[in-house]
């Protein structure tokens, strides 16, 4: 599983935004390491720099010293709408009638086609495949007729689909997060401007203060004098549809997503797996690095209860070999998956062992693990999981696996824990998730461990009573 990109936006009093931007970046890394790019404005023109690659090797010195102003929206990517190459990195900046754009887009419309169609039609020439320039097209044709507030919130009214995004227009930076609020996106303070990001550890870098999460719907503009931010609740709706895999896996655990320490949401969803499947073992180990806060999570909630499960680290991780999913074959996510974990037989020889995990995707990681610690003298190995079996893809911008590939797509759990060859498989449920995240099941995004999406997906079920919006009305352009 992928995540598919971080953004950010910084808008300072007095000093060039680039710097920041730039370590910012480095801290949502894990968000997506294909490319990595600043746009900044300083009063006069923008400046650009995106490349192929992670954040360390993307920019230089000269690179920063060349992004001038004090306001910029910055990106990191991993596609998963769009090719993969260097014409879809972001941020995605270009000049309009309207004024210059920079735009820096996580997340994926489900009808950014059909809004492309429309706008070639009326004669926008698109210079890549991915959903960022349809959206910065619509803005830019709204911004034509429209101030900058209207034009976003009639761009919102016409984009379907999860999308938080960073926007620069002309030198004001703006933040929005899309009404279902799907991907994470927080406002943070600085001691000089103000920081939108994906997440709170890239304010947490800057020393800055995490002042609250972007709502459901809202725009949030900073001033391009660094003072302060004006908010605009664009579109309401009743339900949510948060991601609650950005907790589970996604997100740093240093992370606040939507009121949620992610550390401490993994630990209490590990109390809960014990509450829930807890079997008497030796040792629990966490599948590192994710697995960790659910094992301490769990190994505790198992003593609070009076069992001697010991918590230790059994599982050494390679940190110099690249992620499994970087590996496009089969054959080479296998041999990823030997060079990326060694076992410390000294913690496993001879025992009962439970292995927790935050997931299971195609199995190839389990199958493997489970053999390794068997060889490794484990005398029984359980594996704990701590979400629901994934059962569907995900069109909301995490890159997961088709389902065909899934190993839960069409296999009950007793199937999966044969195949896998564990001694047993258990994995939490929905409600237990719902309860720790403090919210309904209503509330959540649930697509890929129910198949029911909260978002009109061509093809697929939904769980709620969604439309797409009528694209075919005329833009402002038009009237
Ligand atoms: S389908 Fe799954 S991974 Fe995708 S947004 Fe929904 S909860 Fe997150």
């Amino acid at each position: 599983m992928h995540e598919k990109c971080g953004v950010v936006g910084i808008s300072l009093q007095d000093r060039d935004a680039a710097r920041p931007l730039y370590y910012s970046l480095y801290a949502l890394q894990h968000r997506g390491q294909e490319s990595a790019g600043i746009v900044t404005h300083d009063g006069f023109q923008q400046h650009s720099h995106v490349e192929m690659g992670l954040v360390g090797d993307a920019f230089d010195p000269d690179d920063l010293e060349s992004l001038n102003g004090a306001n910029g929206i910055g990106h990191v990517r991993y596609p998963t709408a769009g090719s993969v190459n260097a014409c879809c990195a972001q941020p995605f900046s270009v000049s309009f009638k309207s004024g210059s754009l920079g735009l820096s887009h996580n997340g994926n419309l489900v009808n950014a086609d059909e809004i492309g169609d429309e706008l070639a039609d009326l004669g926008h020439a698109f210079t890549s495949d991915g959903d960022t320039e349809v959206i910065a097209h619509d803005l830019a044709r709204n911004l034509l007729e429209e101030d900058l507030v209207r034009a976003v919130k009639r761009t919102m009214n016409r984009i379907h689909g999860s999308y938080s995004l960073t926007i620069m227009h002309d030198e004001t930076v703006l933040g929005v997060r899309d009404p279902e609020g799907n991907r994470p996106l927080c406002i943070g303070e600085l001691e000089d401007g103000y920081v939108l990001a994906s997440e709170s550890a890239a304010i947490d870098t800057l020393d800055g203060e995490l002042i609250r999460d972007v709502k459901p719907g809202e725009l949030v503009v900073l001033h391009p004098d660094g003072t302060g931010y004006d908010t605009y609740q664009l579109v309401e709706n009743e339900e949510t549809a948060h991601c609650f895999f950005e907790h589970v896996y996604f997100a740093r655990p240093d992370s606040t997503i939507d009121e949620n320490l992610v550390y401490e949401v993994r630990r209490e969803l590990g109390r809960k797996l014990w509450e829930e499947s807890g079997v008497e073992s030796d040792v629990v180990l966490p599948v590192p690095d994710s697995g960790r806060a659910f094992a301490s999570g769990y190994a505790e909630a198992a003593q609070d209860e009076g069992s001697d499960i010991e918590f230790a680290e059994g599982l050494m991780k390679n940190r110099y070999v690249g992620r499994t999913f970087i590996m496009p074959t089969q054959d080479e996510r296998e041999r990823a998956v030997r060079l990326k974990l060694n076992p410390i037989k000294s913690t496993i020889e001879g025992k009962k062992v439970t292995i927790i995990d935050d997931s299971i995707v195609r199995g190839t990681t389990s199958t493997q693990l489970i053999q390794l610690l068997k060889d490794a003298g484990a005398e029984e190995v359980n594996v704990r999981i701590g979400a629901p079996p994934i059962v569907a893809p995900c069109y909301m911008g995490i890159d997961m696996a088709s389902r065909e590939e899934l190993i839960a797509g069409d296999q009950s759990v007793e199937e999966i824990c044969e195949e896998i060859e564990a001694d047993s498989l258990s994995y939490l449920s929905i409600d237990a998730v719902a309860e720790t995240l403090d919210t309904s099941r209503a509330d959540l995004c649930l697509g890929c461990v129910t198949g029911k999406y909260p978002y009109d997906i061509e093809g697929e079920a939904t769980d709620r009573d969604v439309a797409r919006p009528d694209i075919g009305a005329p833009s402002p352009a038009d009237d």
